[in-house]
C-alpha cells in the first residue's frame, strides 16, 4: 500500500516537473513555443486538420447574406462557419446559419418529390431530375400560350401574365440574381416575388 503511494506521488511530481515551462526554458526552449506546451496542449489538434479543401458560400437561410467557409474532406463538406472576411458577419453566425452542415448532410433531407397527376387521387414518388424537366417544360408551355407581344392600343409589352414566381429565403442573392434575368428578361414574366424579406 504504501508503495502504490509513493509510486504515484512521484508520477505526479515528474508531471508537474515535466509540464512546468521553466526547466524547459533553462534546457534551451523558447517560452514562445515549446516550453509553453503542456502534456494536454501537445496532444491537441487542429479543428479541421482532416478538411483537404475549404470553399466559401452565403448562408442560404435569409436575406442577410451571411458568408460562410465550408471545409471538405474526400468531397464530402464537413464544417461550415462563418467567413471573417465578411463585413457583413465578419465570422459570425446565427444558429440557422450555423446549422448548415445539418441541412446539407442530414440523412433525412428529401431528394425526392411527390406528384399528383392530373384527376387522380394518389400520390407517386418521382425523382428530383423529373420533376425539375416537368416544371421547365410547362414554364415554357404557358409562357408561349400566354405571351402577349402587343396590347390591343398598340403598346409594346412582351410579356407574360400566365406564369409567376415565389421564391424562398433559402434562395441566395446569386440565384435571385439569375431568376430576374431569366424570368423577367428572358421569359417576359411580370409577377416575380419572393418571401426573404420576412
Ligand atoms: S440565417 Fe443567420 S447566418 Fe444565415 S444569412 Fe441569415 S442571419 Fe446570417
Amino acid at each position: 500500500m504504501k508503495r502504490i503511494r509513493s509510486r504515484s506521488l512521484s508520477d505526479r511530481i515528474g508531471s508537474f516537473v515535466r509540464d512546468w515551462s521553466v526547466p524547459r526554458q533553462i534546457a534551451g526552449q523558447s517560452s514562445a513555443t515549446k516550453a509553453a506546451e503542456s502534456s494536454l496542449s501537445r496532444g491537441l489538434r487542429p479543428r479541421l486538420e482532416e478538411a483537404d479543401t475549404v470553399g466559401t458560400n452565403i448562408c442560404p437561410y435569409c436575406a442577410v447574406g451571411c458568408s460562410q467557409l465550408m471545409y471538405a474532406k474526400n468531397g464530402r463538406v464537413i464544417h461550415v462557419e462563418g467567413d471573417p472576411r465578411s463585413p457583413i458577419n465578419q465570422g459570425t453566425l446565427c444558429p440557422k446559419g450555423a446549422a448548415t452542415l445539418g441541412l446539407m448532410t442530414m440523412p433525412d433531407r428529401l431528394d425526392k418529390v411527390l406528384y399528383r397527376a392530373p384527376h387522380s387521387d394518389q400520390w407517386e414518388e418521382k425523382p428530383m431530375d423529373w420533376a425539375m424537366d416537368r416544371i421547365a417544360h410547362l414554364t415554357k408551355r404557358t409562357r408561349d400560350e400566354t405571351f402577349v407581344h402587343k396590347l390591343p392600343d398598340g403598346t409594346i409589352v412582351n410579356h407574360t401574365l400566365g406564369v409567376g414566381s415565389l421564391g424562398g429565403a433559402t434562395l441566395d442573392n446569386e440565384e435571385n440574381y439569375l431568376i430576374k434575368k431569366l424570368f423577367s428578361g428572358g421569359l417576359g414574366m411580370v409577377w416575380i416575388e419572393n418571401q426573404a424579406r420576412v
